[in-house]
C-alpha cells in the first residue's frame, strides 16, 4: 500500500498534458540491471569505456557486439512490470501523454504505450557503423557480429554510446512536450546524462509541477514538486488508479 499525498492526487487529476521521462530503473523489476547502481549496476561490473562508446566498437567489434547480444537477450526474455503497464493506463486516461525514455529495452512499446519517444535509441534494432542512413533491420537477433550489405562495414547495435549525439528529432520533440505540458513525472533515473536530465528541468521552468519516483534522491530532487521514495512498480499503479477513483 503507497499513500500518496493528498495535493499530489489532485494535481494528477486536473492534469491534461502530462510528460513522463523514464531511466533504468523502471525496468528494474523487469530483471533488466540499472547502470550507476554500485553493487548491482551495469557500470560496477563492466567498463563502459570499453563497452559502449564508437572507439570501443571500433578498437574490439567482437567483445561490443558480444556484450550487447547478452543485453538483448535479457531485454528479450524480460516482461514488462507494473510499472510499464501503470504508464499504458495513464496514456489512455489523459488528453495529451507524451513518454520520453531514456531506455533501449523497448519495454513501454511491449507494453501497450503508443505515443513513446526513445532518446538512447533501441538495443533490437541495429545500424551501419560507417553510414547510418544504411539501415538494415529492425530485429537482429545474431550472436555472431554482422556486417552491412550495402558497404560491407560492422552492423553495430542503434544506441546512443558515450560520446554520441542523442537524435535530434527526438530531443527536439522531448523538450517540446516538457515545456508545453502541466505535470511531468521523472522516474527511475539518476538523472544525471544531460541532455535527456534536462527534460524535467524544462518543465519545471515552464511551470509544471514535477514529480520524481525514486529509491533515494537523485540530482533532480531538489527540483521537484514531490519525491515519492519505492520501487516504479510499487508507486506507478496507485498514481494510474487516481484516474478511475
Ligand atoms: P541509472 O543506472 O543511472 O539510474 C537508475 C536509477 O533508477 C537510480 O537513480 C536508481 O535509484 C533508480 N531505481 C533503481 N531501481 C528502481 C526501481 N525499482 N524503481 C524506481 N527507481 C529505481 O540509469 P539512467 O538514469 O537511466 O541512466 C541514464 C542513461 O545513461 C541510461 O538510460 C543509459 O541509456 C545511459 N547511457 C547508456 C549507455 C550505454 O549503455 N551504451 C551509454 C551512455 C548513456
Amino acid at each position: 500500500m503507497f499513500n500518496l499525498p493528498k495535493d499530489l492526487i489532485k494535481i494528477i487529476n486536473q492534469s491534461q498534458r502530462m510528460v513522463v521521462f523514464t531511466g533504468a530503473g523502471i525496468s528494474a523489476e523487469s530483471g533488466i540491471p540499472t547502470f550507476r547502481e554500485a553493487q548491482t549496476g551495469l557500470w560496477a561490473k563492466y567498463d563502459p569505456m570499453q563497452l559502449a562508446t564508437p572507439q570501443a566498437f571500433a578498437k574490439n567489434p567482437e567483445l561490443v557486439w558480444q556484450w550487447y547480444a547478452w543485453r538483448r537477450k535479457l531485454v528479450q526474455a524480460a516482461q514488462p512490470n507494473a510499472a510499464h503497464l501503470a504508464l499504458v493506463d495513464l496514456e489512455a486516461s489523459l488528453p495529451d501523454f507524451v513518454l520520453v525514455t531514456q531506455n533501449v529495452d523497448g519495454l513501454h512499446q511491449r507494453a501497450g504505450s503508443k505515443n513513446v519517444i526513445e532518446l538512447h535509441g533501441n538495443i533490437n534494432r541495429i545500424k551501419c557503423f560507417f553510414d547510418a542512413s544504411h539501415v538494415i533491420a529492425e530485429q537482429c537477433y545474431d550472436d555472431n557480429l554482422p556486417s552491412c550489405p550495402v558497404c560491407s562495414a560492422n552492423l553495430r547495435p542503434d544506441v546512443v554510446w558515450f560520446g554520441e549525439s542523442l537524435p535530434e528529432e527526438a530531443l527536439r520533440q522531448a523538450f517540446n512536450a516538457a515545456e508545453n505540458c502541466d505535470l511531468c513525472l521523472s522516474i527511475g533515473t539518476s538523472a544525471l546524462i544531460y541532455p535527456a536530465a534536462g527534460i524535467p528541468l524544462a518543465a519545471k521552468q515552464a511551470g509544471a509541477r514535477v514529480v520524481e519516483i525514486n529509491l533515494s534522491p537523485t540530482a533532480l530532487s531538489e527540483h521537484t514538486d514531490f519525491t515519492l521514495f519505492g520501487t516504479a512498480a510499487q508507486i506507478l499503479p496507485y498514481i494510474s488508479a487516481t484516474f478511475s477513483s
